[in-house]
Protein backbone atom coordinates (compact mmCIF):
# COMPACT_ATOMS: atom_id res chain seq x y z
CA UNK A 1 0.00 0.00 0.00
CA UNK A 2 1.67 3.23 -1.10
CA UNK A 3 -0.82 6.43 -0.09
CA UNK A 4 0.23 9.74 -1.96
CA UNK A 5 -0.58 13.23 -0.54
CA UNK A 6 -3.66 15.04 -0.85
CA UNK A 7 -5.27 12.26 -3.00
CA UNK A 8 -9.03 12.54 -2.88
CA UNK A 9 -10.93 13.19 -5.58
CA UNK A 10 -14.17 15.10 -6.44
CA UNK A 11 -16.23 12.69 -4.85
CA UNK A 12 -14.38 12.48 -1.40
CA UNK A 13 -13.59 8.93 -2.39
CA UNK A 14 -9.87 7.71 -2.62
CA UNK A 15 -9.51 5.83 -5.51
CA UNK A 16 -7.31 3.23 -3.96
CA UNK A 17 -10.41 2.08 -2.26
CA UNK A 18 -9.99 4.06 0.96
CA UNK A 19 -12.66 6.41 1.53
CA UNK A 20 -11.69 9.45 3.34
CA UNK A 21 -13.80 12.22 2.83
CA UNK A 22 -16.65 13.12 5.59
CA UNK A 23 -18.90 10.67 6.03
CA UNK A 24 -21.92 12.02 6.88
CA UNK A 25 -25.92 10.65 5.67
CA UNK A 26 -24.17 8.22 3.56
CA UNK A 27 -22.43 10.09 1.67
CA UNK A 28 -18.82 11.52 1.04
CA UNK A 29 -17.54 14.72 1.06
CA UNK A 30 -15.90 17.65 1.16
CA UNK A 31 -15.79 19.91 4.03
CA UNK A 32 -18.02 23.09 3.70
CA UNK A 33 -14.71 25.42 3.47
CA UNK A 34 -12.57 22.79 1.96
CA UNK A 35 -9.92 22.79 4.00
CA UNK A 36 -7.73 19.61 4.27
CA UNK A 37 -5.75 17.68 7.50
CA UNK A 38 -2.58 16.37 6.28
CA UNK A 39 -1.53 12.88 7.54
CA UNK A 40 1.57 12.12 8.82
CA UNK A 41 3.32 8.68 8.86
CA UNK A 42 5.32 8.89 12.66
CA UNK A 43 7.86 7.06 11.05
CA UNK A 44 9.29 9.14 8.97
CA UNK A 45 7.21 12.46 9.51
CA UNK A 46 6.17 12.48 5.53
CA UNK A 47 2.59 13.61 4.47
CA UNK A 48 1.32 10.44 3.40
CA UNK A 49 -2.57 11.57 2.85
CA UNK A 50 -5.17 14.18 3.63
CA UNK A 51 -8.43 14.37 5.43
CA UNK A 52 -11.61 16.88 5.41
CA UNK A 53 -11.26 19.40 8.22
CA UNK A 54 -14.72 19.13 9.33
CA UNK A 55 -16.59 23.01 10.09
CA UNK A 56 -19.56 23.98 12.13
CA UNK A 57 -21.89 23.34 8.97
CA UNK A 58 -20.56 19.87 8.83
CA UNK A 59 -21.26 18.98 11.98
CA UNK A 60 -24.58 20.03 11.88
CA UNK A 61 -24.54 18.29 9.03
CA UNK A 62 -23.81 15.27 10.45
CA UNK A 63 -26.71 15.85 13.31
CA UNK A 64 -28.97 16.19 10.94
CA UNK A 65 -28.10 13.07 9.55
CA UNK A 66 -27.71 11.33 12.56
CA UNK A 67 -31.44 12.97 13.54
CA UNK A 68 -33.22 11.18 9.71
CA UNK A 69 -31.88 7.88 10.45
CA UNK A 70 -32.98 7.39 14.39
CA UNK A 71 -36.51 6.36 14.31
CA UNK A 72 -35.74 4.10 11.15
CA UNK A 73 -33.14 2.58 13.48
CA UNK A 74 -34.66 2.54 16.51
CA UNK A 75 -37.69 0.58 14.40
CA UNK A 76 -35.36 -2.22 12.52
CA UNK A 77 -35.95 -5.42 14.55
CA UNK A 78 -33.36 -6.33 16.83
CA UNK A 79 -32.41 -9.29 15.25
CA UNK A 80 -31.63 -7.63 12.21
CA UNK A 81 -30.06 -5.03 13.87
CA UNK A 82 -27.92 -8.33 14.94
CA UNK A 83 -27.33 -9.02 11.83
CA UNK A 84 -25.81 -6.55 10.44
CA UNK A 85 -23.78 -5.95 13.20
CA UNK A 86 -22.36 -9.42 12.64
CA UNK A 87 -21.45 -8.69 8.99
CA UNK A 88 -19.29 -5.85 10.04
CA UNK A 89 -17.72 -8.48 12.17
CA UNK A 90 -17.27 -10.77 9.73
CA UNK A 91 -16.02 -7.73 6.98
CA UNK A 92 -13.58 -6.58 9.19
CA UNK A 93 -12.01 -10.10 10.25
CA UNK A 94 -12.11 -10.81 5.87
CA UNK A 95 -9.98 -7.58 5.50
CA UNK A 96 -8.34 -7.57 8.81
CA UNK A 97 -4.56 -7.40 6.96
CA UNK A 98 -5.67 -4.39 5.05
CA UNK A 99 -6.82 -2.65 8.12
CA UNK A 100 -3.56 -3.30 9.80
CA UNK A 101 -1.65 -1.82 7.30
CA UNK A 102 -3.44 1.57 7.02
CA UNK A 103 -3.33 1.84 11.22
CA UNK A 104 0.38 0.83 11.21
CA UNK A 105 0.63 3.29 8.69
CA UNK A 106 -1.13 6.14 10.22
CA UNK A 107 -0.54 5.65 13.70
CA UNK A 108 2.86 3.70 13.47
CA UNK A 109 2.48 0.83 15.83
CA UNK A 110 4.22 -2.56 14.85
CA UNK A 111 1.66 -4.53 12.50
CA UNK A 112 1.82 -7.38 15.45
CA UNK A 113 -0.47 -5.04 17.35
CA UNK A 114 -2.26 -3.57 14.49
CA UNK A 115 -3.01 -7.19 13.87
CA UNK A 116 -4.34 -7.51 17.23
CA UNK A 117 -6.01 -4.66 17.51
CA UNK A 118 -8.31 -5.46 14.25
CA UNK A 119 -9.23 -8.66 15.91
CA UNK A 120 -9.96 -6.61 19.33
CA UNK A 121 -11.94 -4.03 17.53
CA UNK A 122 -13.92 -6.67 15.08
CA UNK A 123 -15.33 -8.70 18.48
CA UNK A 124 -16.74 -5.91 19.47
CA UNK A 125 -19.27 -6.43 16.41
CA UNK A 126 -19.52 -9.93 17.41
CA UNK A 127 -20.29 -9.66 20.84
CA UNK A 128 -22.82 -6.61 20.69
CA UNK A 129 -24.07 -8.76 17.32
CA UNK A 130 -25.03 -11.35 19.93
CA UNK A 131 -26.02 -9.08 22.91
CA UNK A 132 -28.82 -7.10 20.72
CA UNK A 133 -31.06 -9.73 20.79
CA UNK A 134 -31.23 -10.10 24.64
CA UNK A 135 -31.77 -6.45 25.80
CA UNK A 136 -34.19 -7.32 28.06
CA UNK A 137 -36.98 -4.95 30.87
CA UNK A 138 -37.81 -5.27 34.32
CA UNK A 139 -41.06 -6.67 35.59
CA UNK A 140 -42.22 -7.10 39.24
CA UNK A 141 -45.26 -5.58 41.91
CA UNK A 142 -44.75 -3.15 43.92
CA UNK A 143 -44.13 -3.15 47.62
CA UNK A 144 -47.61 -1.06 47.96
CA UNK A 145 -49.61 -4.12 45.99
CA UNK A 146 -50.97 -1.38 44.10
CA UNK A 147 -49.55 -1.70 40.82
CA UNK A 148 -46.94 -3.29 38.74
CA UNK A 149 -43.79 -1.98 37.95
CA UNK A 150 -42.53 -2.23 34.04
CA UNK A 151 -39.20 -1.01 32.90
CA UNK A 152 -38.38 -0.78 29.24
CA UNK A 153 -35.06 0.07 27.77
CA UNK A 154 -34.78 2.50 24.86
CA UNK A 155 -32.20 3.97 23.13
CA UNK A 156 -30.72 7.02 24.58
CA UNK A 157 -31.06 9.17 21.02
CA UNK A 158 -28.28 10.61 19.30
CA UNK A 159 -24.58 9.99 20.50
CA UNK A 160 -21.39 11.88 19.70
CA UNK A 161 -18.39 9.57 19.73
CA UNK A 162 -15.30 11.20 20.32
CA UNK A 163 -11.62 8.47 20.31
CA UNK A 164 -8.27 8.66 20.58
CA UNK A 165 -5.09 7.94 17.97
CA UNK A 166 -3.89 5.34 20.03
CA UNK A 167 -6.54 2.47 19.01
CA UNK A 168 -8.09 4.11 15.75
CA UNK A 169 -10.21 0.62 14.83
CA UNK A 170 -10.74 -0.23 18.57
CA UNK A 171 -11.91 2.69 20.46
CA UNK A 172 -13.86 3.21 17.79
CA UNK A 173 -16.02 0.33 17.28
CA UNK A 174 -15.97 -0.20 21.13
CA UNK A 175 -18.53 2.88 20.68
CA UNK A 176 -20.21 2.45 17.59
CA UNK A 177 -20.76 -1.44 18.08
CA UNK A 178 -22.97 -1.52 21.38
CA UNK A 179 -24.63 2.09 20.45
CA UNK A 180 -26.19 0.44 17.20
CA UNK A 181 -27.03 -2.51 18.99
CA UNK A 182 -29.02 -0.63 21.45
CA UNK A 183 -30.61 1.48 18.46
CA UNK A 184 -28.79 4.59 18.56
CA UNK A 185 -27.38 6.41 15.53
CA UNK A 186 -23.60 8.74 16.15
CA UNK A 187 -21.89 10.68 14.82
CA UNK A 188 -17.75 9.74 15.28
CA UNK A 189 -14.95 12.08 15.39
CA UNK A 190 -11.79 9.98 15.20
CA UNK A 191 -8.67 11.86 16.38
CA UNK A 192 -7.37 13.69 13.09
CA UNK A 193 -3.68 12.04 14.02
CA UNK A 194 -5.44 8.93 12.67
CA UNK A 195 -8.55 9.31 10.71
CA UNK A 196 -8.21 7.16 7.78
CA UNK A 197 -8.87 3.72 9.78
CA UNK A 198 -12.29 5.79 10.85
CA UNK A 199 -12.77 6.30 7.18
CA UNK A 200 -12.09 3.68 5.87
CA UNK A 201 -14.22 1.42 8.46
CA UNK A 202 -17.22 3.50 7.44
CA UNK A 203 -16.88 2.31 4.25
CA UNK A 204 -17.30 -1.40 5.79
CA UNK A 205 -20.61 -0.15 7.99
CA UNK A 206 -22.02 0.83 4.72
CA UNK A 207 -21.22 -2.53 2.79
CA UNK A 208 -22.70 -4.42 5.86
CA UNK A 209 -25.90 -2.74 5.56
CA UNK A 210 -25.78 -0.19 8.22
CA UNK A 211 -28.03 2.88 6.85
CA UNK A 212 -27.72 5.80 5.98
CA UNK A 213 -26.87 8.51 8.45
CA UNK A 214 -26.86 5.69 11.30
CA UNK A 215 -23.03 6.21 11.44
CA UNK A 216 -21.56 9.68 10.11
CA UNK A 217 -18.11 10.39 10.46
CA UNK A 218 -16.04 13.92 10.93
CA UNK A 219 -12.69 14.46 10.90
CA UNK A 220 -11.67 18.04 12.48
CA UNK A 221 -8.99 20.37 13.89
CA UNK A 222 -11.48 22.44 15.68
CA UNK A 223 -12.93 19.89 17.63
CA UNK A 224 -14.08 21.94 20.83
CA UNK A 225 -16.13 24.42 19.08
CA UNK A 226 -17.99 21.94 16.77
CA UNK A 227 -18.47 19.29 20.16
CA UNK A 228 -20.27 22.14 21.51
CA UNK A 229 -22.46 23.10 18.67
CA UNK A 230 -22.99 18.93 18.62
CA UNK A 231 -24.47 18.85 22.32
CA UNK A 232 -26.18 22.18 22.03
CA UNK A 233 -28.31 19.81 19.77
CA UNK A 234 -31.87 19.09 22.26
CA UNK A 235 -31.76 15.81 19.93
CA UNK A 236 -28.30 14.77 20.91
CA UNK A 237 -28.33 13.22 24.27
CA UNK A 238 -25.03 11.06 24.81
CA UNK A 239 -21.20 12.00 24.71
CA UNK A 240 -18.54 8.94 24.85
CA UNK A 241 -15.10 10.15 24.80
CA UNK A 242 -12.09 7.93 24.78
CA UNK A 243 -8.76 10.50 25.40
CA UNK A 244 -7.00 12.19 28.28
CA UNK A 245 -8.28 13.18 31.61
CA UNK A 246 -7.67 16.56 30.93
CA UNK A 247 -10.24 17.34 27.79
CA UNK A 248 -12.63 14.90 29.96
CA UNK A 249 -12.86 17.02 32.36
CA UNK A 250 -13.92 19.88 29.50
CA UNK A 251 -16.43 17.81 28.18
CA UNK A 252 -17.88 16.88 31.61
CA UNK A 253 -18.61 20.69 32.25
CA UNK A 254 -19.66 21.50 28.37
CA UNK A 255 -22.26 18.33 28.74
CA UNK A 256 -23.24 19.45 32.06
CA UNK A 257 -24.86 22.79 30.18
CA UNK A 258 -27.59 20.91 28.21
CA UNK A 259 -27.17 17.55 31.09
CA UNK A 260 -25.87 15.15 28.31
CA UNK A 261 -25.44 11.62 29.57
CA UNK A 262 -21.38 11.19 29.29
CA UNK A 263 -19.25 7.93 29.17
CA UNK A 264 -15.80 9.03 30.14
CA UNK A 265 -13.05 6.29 29.12
CA UNK A 266 -9.53 8.71 30.60
CA UNK A 267 -5.97 8.78 31.34
CA UNK A 268 -4.26 5.60 33.31
CA UNK A 269 -0.93 5.16 35.12
CA UNK A 270 -1.17 1.23 36.01
CA UNK A 271 1.16 0.26 38.51
CA UNK A 272 2.15 -3.67 37.76
CA UNK A 273 2.92 -5.38 41.19
CA UNK A 274 5.37 -8.42 41.26
CA UNK A 275 5.64 -10.33 44.59
CA UNK A 276 8.99 -12.22 45.37
CA UNK A 277 7.10 -15.19 44.58
CA UNK A 278 5.76 -14.71 41.49
CA UNK A 279 6.94 -16.86 38.50
CA UNK A 280 9.24 -14.77 36.94
CA UNK A 281 9.09 -16.05 33.42
CA UNK A 282 5.41 -15.49 33.72
CA UNK A 283 5.95 -11.85 35.10
CA UNK A 284 8.64 -10.72 32.40
CA UNK A 285 5.91 -12.25 29.65
CA UNK A 286 3.11 -9.90 31.49
CA UNK A 287 5.32 -6.91 31.96
CA UNK A 288 6.37 -7.25 28.16
CA UNK A 289 3.02 -7.28 26.86
CA UNK A 290 1.98 -4.86 29.89
CA UNK A 291 4.08 -2.27 29.13
CA UNK A 292 4.61 -3.00 25.45
CA UNK A 293 1.96 -3.36 23.52
CA UNK A 294 1.66 -0.06 21.18
CA UNK A 295 5.01 0.61 22.25
CA UNK A 296 3.25 1.82 25.64
CA UNK A 297 0.94 3.95 23.80
CA UNK A 298 -2.40 2.60 25.90
CA UNK A 299 -4.59 3.76 28.76
CA UNK A 300 -3.58 0.40 30.32
CA UNK A 301 0.04 0.37 30.09
CA UNK A 302 2.05 -0.59 33.20
CA UNK A 303 3.88 2.66 33.98
CA UNK A 304 5.04 2.00 36.88
CA UNK A 305 6.52 -1.59 38.22
CA UNK A 306 6.90 -2.24 41.62
CA UNK A 307 9.04 -5.30 42.58
CA UNK A 308 10.21 -7.01 45.87
CA UNK A 309 13.26 -6.81 46.97
CA UNK A 310 13.70 -10.82 46.87
CA UNK A 311 12.98 -10.77 42.92
CA UNK A 312 13.90 -7.59 41.91
CA UNK A 313 17.55 -8.37 40.36
CA UNK A 314 16.54 -10.91 38.68
CA UNK A 315 13.53 -9.18 37.03
CA UNK A 316 15.22 -6.09 36.36
CA UNK A 317 17.97 -8.51 34.22
CA UNK A 318 15.61 -9.98 32.81
CA UNK A 319 13.60 -7.00 31.37
CA UNK A 320 16.69 -5.31 30.17
CA UNK A 321 17.85 -8.13 27.94
CA UNK A 322 13.81 -8.44 26.95
CA UNK A 323 13.47 -4.54 26.00
CA UNK A 324 17.12 -4.42 24.76
CA UNK A 325 16.27 -7.17 22.03
CA UNK A 326 13.41 -5.86 20.63
CA UNK A 327 13.74 -4.42 16.57
CA UNK A 328 12.69 -0.99 16.41
CA UNK A 329 11.73 0.33 13.16
CA UNK A 330 8.77 1.33 10.57
CA UNK A 331 5.15 -0.14 12.62
CA UNK A 332 4.79 -1.21 8.25
CA UNK A 333 8.07 -3.67 8.61
CA UNK A 334 7.24 -6.69 9.27
CA UNK A 335 10.00 -7.48 11.96
CA UNK A 336 9.21 -4.85 14.05
CA UNK A 337 8.27 -5.29 17.30
CA UNK A 338 9.14 -1.24 18.56
CA UNK A 339 7.20 1.54 15.68
CA UNK A 340 7.59 5.41 16.30
CA UNK A 341 5.65 7.38 18.88
CA UNK A 342 2.48 9.41 16.96
CA UNK A 343 4.10 12.55 16.91
CA UNK A 344 7.73 14.55 17.80
CA UNK A 345 5.86 16.03 20.65
CA UNK A 346 4.86 12.80 22.22
CA UNK A 347 8.92 11.97 22.26
CA UNK A 348 9.52 14.99 23.53
CA UNK A 349 7.58 14.30 26.81
CA UNK A 350 9.13 10.89 26.98
CA UNK A 351 12.52 12.40 27.01
CA UNK A 352 11.65 15.48 29.34
CA UNK A 353 10.33 12.17 31.65
CA UNK A 354 13.29 10.35 31.80
CA UNK A 355 15.69 12.93 32.02
CA UNK A 356 13.76 13.74 35.22
CA UNK A 357 13.94 10.58 36.41
CA UNK A 358 17.38 10.64 36.10
CA UNK A 359 17.91 13.81 37.69
CA UNK A 360 16.33 12.78 40.97
CA UNK A 361 18.50 9.33 41.08
CA UNK A 362 17.13 6.61 38.37
CA UNK A 363 19.71 4.19 36.79
CA UNK A 364 19.39 3.59 32.94
CA UNK A 365 19.81 -0.03 32.62
CA UNK A 366 19.11 0.66 28.87
CA UNK A 367 17.48 2.80 26.22
CA UNK A 368 16.95 6.25 27.98
CA UNK A 369 18.07 9.00 24.98
CA UNK A 370 16.10 10.35 22.01
CA UNK A 371 17.29 8.16 18.89
CA UNK A 372 18.20 10.60 15.98
CA UNK A 373 17.03 10.44 12.35
CA UNK A 374 13.66 10.74 10.49
CA UNK A 375 10.70 9.82 12.54
CA UNK A 376 9.40 9.99 16.07
CA UNK A 377 11.08 7.01 17.51
CA UNK A 378 12.06 6.28 21.40
CA UNK A 379 14.47 3.53 22.24
CA UNK A 380 12.91 0.91 24.39
CA UNK A 381 14.02 1.66 27.95
CA UNK A 382 14.54 0.51 31.64
CA UNK A 383 15.00 2.27 34.31
CA UNK A 384 15.54 0.87 38.13
CA UNK A 385 15.85 2.62 41.52
CA UNK A 386 12.70 5.49 40.20
CA UNK A 387 12.09 7.39 43.40
CA UNK A 388 8.53 8.06 43.77
CA UNK A 389 8.38 11.37 43.29
CA UNK A 390 9.61 10.95 39.48
CA UNK A 391 7.42 12.86 37.08
CA UNK A 392 6.74 9.58 35.42
CA UNK A 393 5.60 8.26 39.02
CA UNK A 394 2.70 10.27 38.44
CA UNK A 395 2.18 11.25 34.50
CA UNK A 396 1.20 8.78 31.79
CA UNK A 397 4.79 8.35 30.09
CA UNK A 398 3.15 6.62 26.71
CA UNK A 399 6.08 5.53 25.60
CA UNK A 400 8.26 2.37 26.23
CA UNK A 401 9.66 3.00 29.13
CA UNK A 402 9.71 0.95 32.17
CA UNK A 403 10.73 2.17 35.33
CA UNK A 404 10.92 -0.53 38.39
CA UNK A 405 10.87 0.39 41.94
CA UNK A 406 12.03 -1.43 44.94
CA UNK A 407 9.22 -2.22 47.73
CA UNK A 408 10.14 -4.89 51.15
CA UNK A 409 6.11 -5.00 51.99
CA UNK A 410 2.96 -5.75 50.16
CA UNK A 411 1.05 -2.39 52.17
CA UNK A 412 3.79 -1.03 50.82
CA UNK A 413 3.49 -1.71 47.10
CA UNK A 414 -0.44 -1.27 47.97
CA UNK A 415 0.46 2.22 49.33
CA UNK A 416 2.61 3.16 45.76
CA UNK A 417 0.03 1.39 43.29
CA UNK A 418 -2.91 3.84 44.97
CA UNK A 419 -0.86 6.96 45.19
CA UNK A 420 -1.52 8.19 41.74
CA UNK A 421 -4.99 10.67 40.55
CA UNK A 422 -5.55 8.03 38.21
CA UNK A 423 -7.69 4.15 38.57
CA UNK A 424 -7.66 3.01 35.34
CA UNK A 425 -6.16 -0.54 35.24
CA UNK A 426 -3.57 -2.58 37.63
CA UNK A 427 -1.68 -5.80 37.29
CA UNK A 428 -0.21 -8.01 40.37
CA UNK A 429 1.90 -10.99 39.83
CA UNK A 430 2.19 -13.33 42.82
CA UNK A 431 1.87 -17.77 42.98
CA UNK A 432 -0.06 -16.69 46.35
CA UNK A 433 -3.38 -16.41 45.06
CA UNK A 434 -4.84 -15.44 48.54
CA UNK A 435 -2.73 -12.80 48.28
CA UNK A 436 -2.96 -11.67 45.24
CA UNK A 437 -6.87 -11.49 45.59
CA UNK A 438 -6.19 -9.48 48.73
CA UNK A 439 -4.15 -6.95 47.08
CA UNK A 440 -6.75 -6.71 43.91
CA UNK A 441 -8.88 -5.81 46.81
CA UNK A 442 -7.27 -3.00 48.45
CA UNK A 443 -6.00 -1.53 44.81
CA UNK A 444 -7.93 1.10 43.45
CA UNK A 445 -8.82 0.70 39.51
CA UNK A 446 -11.60 -0.50 37.37
CA UNK A 447 -9.36 -2.99 36.17
CA UNK A 448 -6.92 -5.59 37.61
CA UNK A 449 -4.63 -8.28 36.15
CA UNK A 450 -4.07 -10.99 38.42
CA UNK A 451 -1.13 -13.21 36.82
CA UNK A 452 -1.87 -11.42 33.32
CA UNK A 453 -0.48 -8.92 31.48
CA UNK A 454 -3.86 -8.11 29.12
CA UNK A 455 -7.01 -7.78 30.26
CA UNK A 456 -8.95 -5.95 27.35
CA UNK A 457 -11.33 -8.23 26.56
CA UNK A 458 -15.31 -7.07 24.61
CA UNK A 459 -17.08 -9.24 27.38
CA UNK A 460 -15.62 -8.05 30.22
CA UNK A 461 -16.49 -4.55 31.59
CA UNK A 462 -13.95 -1.87 30.57
CA UNK A 463 -13.40 1.77 32.70
CA UNK A 464 -11.66 3.16 35.17
CA UNK A 465 -12.26 4.70 38.62
CA UNK A 466 -10.92 8.07 40.00
CA UNK A 467 -9.57 10.21 37.49
CA UNK A 468 -9.92 7.60 34.74
CA UNK A 469 -13.45 7.74 33.74
CA UNK A 470 -17.15 7.15 34.24
CA UNK A 471 -19.06 4.41 32.98
CA UNK A 472 -18.12 0.82 31.40
CA UNK A 473 -17.85 -0.27 27.69
CA UNK A 474 -18.00 -4.03 26.87
CA UNK A 475 -19.25 -6.37 28.98
CA UNK A 476 -22.54 -8.65 29.51
CA UNK A 477 -24.57 -5.54 29.50
CA UNK A 478 -22.37 -2.83 30.87
CA UNK A 479 -21.35 -1.21 27.35
CA UNK A 480 -24.93 -1.46 25.78
CA UNK A 481 -26.51 0.12 29.30
CA UNK A 482 -24.75 3.44 28.74
CA UNK A 483 -26.70 4.03 25.55
CA UNK A 484 -29.93 3.14 26.53
CA UNK A 485 -32.15 5.09 29.09
CA UNK A 486 -34.88 3.12 31.53
CA UNK A 487 -38.56 4.00 30.69
CA UNK A 488 -40.99 2.77 34.08
CA UNK A 489 -44.10 2.44 33.33
CA UNK A 490 -46.27 2.17 36.52
CA UNK A 491 -49.48 -0.37 35.06
CA UNK A 492 -52.77 -1.12 37.49
CA UNK A 493 -54.85 -4.01 35.43
P1 LIG B 1 -6.83 13.67 23.69
O1 LIG B 1 -7.68 13.86 24.90
O2 LIG B 1 -5.88 14.72 23.32
O3 LIG B 1 -7.78 13.49 22.41
C1 LIG B 1 -8.79 12.52 22.35
C2 LIG B 1 -9.83 12.96 21.34
O4 LIG B 1 -10.45 14.14 21.81
C3 LIG B 1 -9.28 13.27 19.96
O5 LIG B 1 -10.23 12.87 19.00
C4 LIG B 1 -9.18 14.79 19.99
O6 LIG B 1 -9.26 15.37 18.72
C5 LIG B 1 -10.40 15.13 20.81
N1 LIG B 1 -10.37 16.44 21.46
C6 LIG B 1 -9.29 17.12 21.91
N2 LIG B 1 -9.70 18.29 22.46
C7 LIG B 1 -11.05 18.31 22.37
C8 LIG B 1 -12.06 19.23 22.78
N3 LIG B 1 -11.77 20.38 23.39
N4 LIG B 1 -13.34 18.93 22.52
C9 LIG B 1 -13.67 17.79 21.91
N5 LIG B 1 -12.77 16.87 21.51
C10 LIG B 1 -11.47 17.13 21.74
O7 LIG B 1 -6.15 12.26 23.87
P2 LIG B 1 -5.14 11.52 22.88
O8 LIG B 1 -3.80 12.11 23.02
O9 LIG B 1 -5.73 11.42 21.51
O10 LIG B 1 -5.16 10.04 23.47
C11 LIG B 1 -4.35 9.63 24.52
C12 LIG B 1 -5.15 9.66 25.82
O11 LIG B 1 -6.28 8.82 25.72
C13 LIG B 1 -4.35 9.11 26.98
O12 LIG B 1 -4.57 9.90 28.12
C14 LIG B 1 -4.92 7.71 27.17
O13 LIG B 1 -4.77 7.18 28.47
C15 LIG B 1 -6.35 7.94 26.84
N6 LIG B 1 -7.01 6.68 26.49
C16 LIG B 1 -7.89 6.14 27.37
C17 LIG B 1 -8.50 4.94 27.08
C18 LIG B 1 -9.48 4.33 28.03
O14 LIG B 1 -10.19 3.42 27.61
N7 LIG B 1 -9.57 4.76 29.28
C19 LIG B 1 -8.21 4.28 25.88
C20 LIG B 1 -7.29 4.86 25.00
C21 LIG B 1 -6.70 6.07 25.31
Amino acid sequence: MNLNPHQLDQDGYDVRGFSHGLYIGGTWRQSSDGRLIDVVDPSSGAVIAAVPDATLEDATAAVEAAAKAARGWRETAPRKRSEILRRCFELMVERSETLAMLISLENGKALRDARGEVAYAAEFFRWNAEEAVRITGEFGTAPSGTNRIMVDYEPIGICVLITPWNFPAAMATRKIAPALAAGCTVILKPASETPLTAYALAALYSEAGVPAGVVNVLTTTNPGPLTSAMLADPRVRKLSFTGSTGVGRTLLAEAAKNVISCSMELGGNAPFVVFDDADLEAALDGAMIAKMRNAGEACTAANRLYVQSGIHDAFADGLRKRMAALRVGAGTNADTECGPMITKRAVDKIDRLVNDAVSRGAKVLCGGSTLEGEGFFYPPTVLADVPPDAAMAHEEIFGPVAPITRFEAEAEAIAHANDTEYGLAAYIYTRDVGRGMRVASRIEAGMIGLNRGLMSDPAAPFGGVKQSGLGREGGQHHGIAEFMEAKYIAVTF
